[in-house]
C-alpha cells in the first residue's frame, strides 16, 4: 500500500515529496471512538477523522440506513422541482431545531460548497434588494472557510492562497481574537472591544454601503482551535446588525454537538442571517454539507429572483443516501449522543487542563469535544515551536505509537475533536497518550 500510495494517490494538504518520504498510514477500521491501522494497531481517534465522525465509527443504525436508502433509491436529484423524501424529512427536521428563523435549507457536498453557496446566495440576495453595490466580504484572521477558490479567500491561511492571487480584492480580513498571543491581552471586555472596533473601522473604510457579510466560525478551527471569550460572538453579531451587514456563522466544524449543543451560536443565543454546516452533519459516512437560510434571506430572493437567477447546485445536492444517514445521525444526538459528548467533554478539557504545568504546554483551550494545547519550548517567553512540519510530524506520529491520533498543526497546536461517543476510559487513554507523548519530545525534541 505505501508503494501504490507514493506511486498514485495525490493527498490533498500535503507537502508531496516530504510525505512520499514519510509513508503513507493506512486505517483499516474502527468501533466507537477507536480505530485500527493496516498492522492491527489500535488508537482512540482523537481527532474524529478529520473533526467529522462525530457519531462514532461502527454505528450499525447508520449503516442500515444507508443500506435501505441505497437499496429503494440510490440516487434522486434536488435539482429544479425534484425530490426525494429523505432529503424533504432531514430539511424539516434541521430548520425544526436550528436557530431562531433559519427556515431553510439548501444541501451540498461538503462545507467549502456550502460557503462558496452562501456567497452566491447573499449576491442574490442584494441584487434582489436592489443593492447590487454591496458585494465587499470580510472574515476573521485564522479562519478556515474551506479549500474551493472562493471560500479559500475567505480563509486566512497563505498555505490556500499560493498561486491563486487570493484573497479577491472583495475579500478583506479583520484581525482574530486569539488571546494566547494577541497584543490587545487575555482580558475578555478588550478583545471583544477590539475586534468589534476593527470590524468598524473596516467597514468604514470600505463603505456600508458596500458591505455584505461578515463571516465567523463560532470556535476557529483550523487555525488552531482558537476560542473567542464569552460574549464575542454576540457583540459581533449585533454589530454586523447595526452596520446593516449579513452575518454569516461558519458551523462546519462547531455544528452537531462539537461544543456540546446541535450548534454552537446557540451558545450565546445568536442568530445568524445564514450558517453552513458539513462534517458531524453525516459523522463522515457519506458527504453532505448544508447551508441554512433565515426567512429573511430566503424569502427575498424567491420572491426576487428571476427564473434564471438561482443558477447554482450540485449532482449530488440533497443526495437521499447522504440525506438517510443525516436522518439517523440527528436521531443518534438526540438520543444520547449529545448527553455523552458533553459529559466526556467536561473529562476531556478537565484531563488536558491537568498537563496545564508540563514545561511545553503554553495553553490548554477548548470547548465539549473540541480543544488544543499550545506546545511552547519556553513558556515565560511563549516561544512557539519551530515554525516547521518536522516537529509537528515528530509528535503526530509518536502519538500515534501510543495509541492516539490527533491533529498536529505546523505551528506546535495539538487539536483534539474525539468522537462525541466517547468512554471515560477513550478520554483518559487521550489526556495519558497526550501525556506521554510530551515527555518523549521534551526529553528528544
Ligand atoms: N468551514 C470550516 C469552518 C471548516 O472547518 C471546513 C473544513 N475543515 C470547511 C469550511 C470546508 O469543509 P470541507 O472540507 O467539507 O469542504
Amino acid at each position: 500500500l505505501v508503494e501504490l500510495d507514493r506511486a498514485h494517490l495525490v493527498h490533498p494538504v500535503a507537502s508531496y515529496r516530504g510525505h512520499e518520504k514519510a509513508g503513507v498510514r493506512v486505517l483499516r477500521s474502527g468501533q466507537g471512538a477507536r480505530v485500527t491501522d493496516a498492522s492491527g494497531h489500535e488508537m482512540v481517534d482523537g481527532f474524529a477523522g478529520l473533526w467529522c465522525v462525530n457519531a462514532g465509527y461502527g454505528q450499525n443504525s447508520i449503516v442500515e440506513a444507508a443500506t435501505r436508502q441505497m437499496q429503494e433509491l440510490p440516487y434522486a436529484t434536488g435539482y429544479f422541482s425534484l425530490g426525494s423524501e429523505p432529503a424533504i424529512r432531514l430539511a424539516a427536521e434541521l430548520a425544526e431545531r436550528a436557530p431562531g428563523d433559519l427556515n431553510h435549507v439548501y444541501f451540498t457536498l461538503g462545507g467549502s460548497d456550502a460557503v462558496d453557496s452562501t456567497i452566491r446566495f447573499i449576491r442574490y440576495y442584494y441584487h434582489c434588494l436592489g443593492k447590487p453595490e454591496k458585494d465587499q466580504f470580510i472574515s476573521v484572521a485564522n479562519g478556515y472557510h474551506g479549500s474551493s477558490t472562493v471560500g479559500a479567500g475567505l480563509t486566512a491561511l497563505p498555505l490556500f492562497h499560493a498561486g491563486f492571487g487570493l484573497p479577491f480584492d472583495w475579500q478583506h480580513k479583520i484581525p482574530s481574537h486569539y488571546s494566547y498571543r494577541n497584543p490587545v491581552g487575555t482580558d475578555p471586555q478588550a478583545i471583544i472591544y477590539a475586534s468589534v472596533g476593527a470590524l468598524r473601522a473596516k467597514v468604514a473604510e470600505l463603505g456600508a454601503e458596500r458591505v455584505a457579510a461578515f463571516y465567523v466560525e463560532p470556535i476557529q478551527g483550523s487555525g488552531g482551535v482558537l476560542v473567542p471569550p464569552d460574549g464575542w460572538v454576540k457583540a459581533m453579531r449585533e454589530t454586523c446588525r447595526e452596520l446593516d451587514i449579513l452575518f454569516i456563522a461558519d458551523e462546519v466544524i462547531t455544528g452537531f454537538g462539537r461544543t456540546g449543543p446541535l450548534f454552537a451560536c446557540t451558545t450565546e443565543d445568536v442568530v445568524p442571517d445564514l450558517m453552513t454546516t458539513a462534517k458531524g452533519l453525516t459523522s463522515g459516512y457519506v458527504p453532505m454539507g448544508a447551508v441554512f437560510l433565515s426567512d429573511k434571506v430566503y424569502n427575498t430572493i424567491a420572491d426576487g429572483a428571476g427564473a434564471a437567477a438561482i443558477g447554482h447546485g450540485y449532482t449530488y445536492s440533497a443526495h437521499p443516501v447522504s440525506a438517510a444517514v443525516g436522518l439517523e445521525c440527528l436521531r443518534l444526538y438526540e438520543n444520547g449522543l449529545l448527553d455523552n459528548g458533553v459529559r466526556a467533554g467536561q473529562r476531556l478539557m478537565a484531563g488536558l487542563h491537568a498537563l496545564a504545568d508540563h514545561p511545553l504546554v503554553g495553553e490548554v483551550r477548548g470547548r465539549g469535544m473540541l480543544a488544543a494545547i499550545e506546545l511552547v519550548t519556553d513558556k515565560a517567553n511563549k516561544t512557539p515551536l519551530p515554525a516547521s512540519s518536522e516537529p509537528a510530524r515528530r509528535i503526530f506520529d509518536r502519538a500515534w505509537d501510543n495509541g492516539l491520533v490527533i491533529r498536529a498543526f505546523a505551528n506546535g497546536i495539538l487539536g483534539y475533536a474525539p468522537p462525541l461517543c466517547c468512554t471515560d476510559d477513550d478520554i483518559d487513554r487521550i489526556v495519558d497518550c497526550t501525556r506521554t507523548t510530551l515527555d518523549q519530545t521534551l526529553e528528544d525534541p
